[in-house]
């Protein structure tokens, strides 16, 4: 007999399990499916030699909308925010990073004209509106907004460290300086890695009647009855669903949906936002000064984030990131984009090959499913597609947010659309 579940989610990662809890207490039947052998989608932490490693470098936003309705749910958020106090690399030059006070005064980047800019610019981030960004482009509004070059190409950095993007002249500016002002609040490297996380809403989640199912890829979503959907899992089962949440990315959900999916669909359309991670635990820092760098120009990120969270057992090893930002038209060479990260690594840590306890190299990983454009917000309004009972929810299928943000926010609206449509 074909199983008939209330609510079906597809994807283990932060949509999904904040979508099983927001549904939870609400009398529904409740199927979590997770195509990996461990949940968390990029929300995973991997233990390592007794080295927790994330996914690339995750910082979890002290002021966004995500940490509150996590709260919401009881989850615990250990950690501690680093300090912005670092370098800026540019030309082979080391330049104080002019992210602190003391870092704004005493850069050797910046003239004293340039200093005053950047610093006026800082103190009213905050109070910028950004309904008045609509319709400019990242790049189109930096330009309005600063003079110089240095405080610019200032702008270009911050809006790659706090979203990831590095095509500031295909983004939308009211979603990236939104954003921005979000990751201005401050951020917290998590103690254990982003997996206390998703274990944390895995465990409420299982509490609360919800059935988790590793190891099952969906393989179709199909209208069938017309108040269900069926889905044709990979192990050759089929199941009925009232409702569905689909958290895979746009391009899975195509394929997903095939022939069902409606012409012009903006579904087809996202362009991801990707990124090259170099992970690494240390037993010792060569530079144990040596926290923080950016390239100013270049796409290029470090940081050492076991200095505020624990991320290995014995609490002793240093575990760092090196990531390089790709831009959407890059071709990327991994072999090359390796060596770039390795270098970098080097000039910030000279000789750290000697003390390596692990290390792992992703050249291309997604790390947003959709790169912020003009507009995007009006084709995402709400969680529920033109296909009855279909849901979506992710990083991308938020109206105004991106990342965790976007992942919690949206995992979030599905879950009340449903609990809506059932009390109607
Ligand atoms: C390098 C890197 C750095 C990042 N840094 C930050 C940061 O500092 N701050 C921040 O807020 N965010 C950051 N992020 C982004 C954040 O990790 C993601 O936005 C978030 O984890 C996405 O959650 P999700 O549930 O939308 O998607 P995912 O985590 O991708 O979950 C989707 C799940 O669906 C499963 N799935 C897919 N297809 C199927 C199928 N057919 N059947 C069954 N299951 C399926 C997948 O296996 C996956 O587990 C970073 C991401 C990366 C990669």
């Amino acid at each position: 007999m074909t199983q008939t579940w209330d609510v079906v989610i597809v994807g283990g990662g932060l949509a999904g399990y904040v979508a099983a809890n927001a549904l939870a207490k609400n009398n529904l039947s409740i199927l979590l499916l997770e195509k990996g052998k461990n949940i968390g989608g990029r929300a995973r932490t991997s233990k390592i030699k007794d080295q927790y490693l994330n996914i690339g470098p995750h910082a979890f936003y002290k002021k966004g909308k995500a940490k509150a309705f996590l709260e919401e749910y009881g989850i615990k958020l250990n950690g501690k925010s680093p300090h912005l106090s670092g370098v800026l690399v540019e030309n082979n030059m080391e330049y104080t990073a002019p992210f602190t006070p003391l870092g704004i005064f005493s850069t050797s980047l910046l003239n004293w004209k340039e200093r005053m800019e950047w610093l006026l610019f800082i103190m009213k981030i905050n109070r910028i509106d950004t309904e008045k960004l609509t319709g400019l482009t990242f790049e189109q509004w930096v330009k309005q907004a600063a003079q110089s070059e240095n405080v610019r190409s200032l702008l270009y950095a911050l809006g790659r460290l706090a979203t990831y993007c590095h095509a500031p002249e295909k983004v939308s500016a009211k979603l990236i300086v939104s954003h921005l002002k979000t990751v201005m609040g401050g951020v917290l490297y998590l103690d254990g890695g982003w997996q206390t996380i998703i274990d944390q809403l895995h465990n409420r989640a299982v509490i609360t009647g919800a059935q988790v199912q590793t190891r099952t890829t969906v393989k179709q979503i199909v209208p069938d009855e017309p108040d269900h959907l069926k889905l044709v899992l990979s192990v050759g089962e089929e199941m009925l669903a009232k409702h569905v949440i689909c958290t895979t990315g746009p391009n899975e959900l195509t394929k997903l949906l095939g022939d069902n999916l409606p012409q012009s669909s903006f579904i087809t359309q996202p362009t991801p936002v990707k990124g090259a991670t170099l992970d690494v635990a240390l037993s010792q820092l060569p530079n144990p000064k040596r926290l923080f760098a950016m390239s100013l120009s270049g796409p290029f990120y470090y940081s050492i984030h076991s200095t505020y969270a624990r991320l290995s057992e014995d609490g002793k090893s240093a575990v760092l990131h090196v990531f390089k930002y790709h831009h959407p038209d890059d071709h990327i060479d991994r072999k090359k984009v390796q060596h770039e990260l390795e270098q970098f690594l080097d000039k910030m840590q000279p000789g750290w090959q000697k003390h390596v306890i692990t290390s792992r190299y992703i050249p291309q990983i997604i790390v947003n499913q959709r790169l912020p454009r003009i507009g995007d917000e009006h084709n995402l309004v709400r969680s529920k597609t033109d296909i009855p009972g279909l849901y979506i929810a992710g990083d991308w299928a938020s109206p105004h947010s991106i990342l965790a943000e976007g992942a919690i926010s949206s995992g979030k609206q599905a879950a009340e659309e449903i609990i809506q449509k059932e009390k109607s």
